[in-house]
């Protein structure tokens, strides 16, 4: 089969388009024909090398897939041959106590599709059967692939973590980027006003017509400033990170007194300072957050395929083209998900 290959970690040419054998499923496995195939800032991260986590080379990226059951393994009973799919990223070991308690994002050998093992840029990828969602109709694969990876990230960040509640003020960092926009929606159908940034009018735009309520530009506003001017000083009871050391600082200062600073990643660099006399008198929670709950993602799913929540696919780009489409994600011009098409 054709897939993205890369032998060695570095810049985007490192990914080769090349002949590879197709992946042999286990008995509890299905064997997907790859439509789509979403990226992430993950994959980015996988591509450079990621130190102390040794990934296995040659290897396949790409963690966020749609396409069609080619082939069941012996105990698979819950798909056949022919129905679409979308998979869910995380693969666990399905048998700690994490992964019985329904918390597979706690699972100490839980990795995603395309991180510690062969993903989805690719026309085939094996994958375990308790990985197979349902597939929201309506969708094109280019839509469905642009949904698990970054909805059941801000799902579980704004849900599991932050609790948020309806009638609070919410900042998202980020509005561009998947997870950002994905929050954006998922704040909004909680009943939260929504205060967004972004580092182009186009951008905030855009968020806009995904709900939210309030927008800063990035580049030519202080986000602190602009919070404080939203919320008349009060502050926002919940900031949504991702970005890292380059908001951080602007984050923690937005936080109303008892707010909730939750975060998923650092795409900026992950240096950072907190002030503990500021954490303890005005009562802040900082949570991180890791992906989700494969059950998260059933509901994530649902409202999709109800209209609630949309995927937002920026550009495609043919499979053959991976190394053009991880340049342009890495350029940050993107608004929602960039795609593959195999
Ligand atoms: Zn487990």
């Amino acid at each position: 089969m054709k897939a993205i290959v890369f032998h060695k970690h570095g810049e985007p040419d490192v990914l080769k388009f090349e002949d590879v054998a197709e992946p042999t499923i286990r008995p509890n496995e299905v064997l997907v024909r790859v439509k789509a195939c979403a990226l992430n800032h993950l994959d980015l991260w996988v591509r450079r090398g990621i130190p102390g986590v040794p990934i296995p080379l040659p290897h396949i990226p790409g963690s966020d897939i749609s396409g069609e059951i080619a082939q069941i393994g012996a105990d698979v009973t819950t798909v056949r041959v022919g129905q679409k799919v979308v998979l869910a990223p995380l693969v666990s070991c399905g048998k700690c106590t994490a992964c019985v308690a329904g918390l597979d994002n706690h699972c100490r050998q839980a990795t995603n599709l395309g991180y510690m093992i062969d993903g989805g840029c690719a026309e085939f990828v094996r994958a375990p059967e308790v990985n197979c969602l349902p597939y929201p109709e309506r969708l094109t694969f280019e839509e469905a692939a642009s949904i698990p990876l970054v909805f059941q990230t801000a799902w579980h960040m704004l849900i599991a973590r932050a609790e948020l509640q309806p009638g609070e003020d919410i900042l998202v960092l980020g509005a561009g980027s998947g997870v950002g926009s994905a929050a954006i929606q998922i704040a909004k159908f909680f009943g939260a006003r929504v205060i967004a940034t972004a580092g182009s009018d186009e951008k905030l735009a855009k968020a806009k017509e995904f709900g939210a309520d309030h927008l800063i530009n990035h580049k030519t506003q202080k986000i602190r400033d602009e919070v404080r001017r939203i919320t008349n000083k009060r502050g926002v009871d919940v900031v949504f990170e991702h970005v890292g050391t380059a908001t951080w600082d602007d984050s923690l200062a937005s936080l109303a007194s008892g707010g909730r600073l939750v975060t998923c990643g650092a795409t900026t660099g992950y240096d950072a300072k907190v002030d503990l006399r500021f954490l303890f008198s005005r009562q802040l929670s900082l949570l991180g957050s890791y992906m989700g709950a494969k059950s998260e993602l059933h509901t994530v799913m649902k409202l999709v395929a109800a209209g609630r929540l949309k995927p937002i696919v920026d550009r495609v780009f043919p499979l053959a083209e991976a190394a053009a489409a991880h340049a342009y994600l890495e350029s940050g011009s993107q608004f929602g998900k960039v795609v593959l098409r195999v």
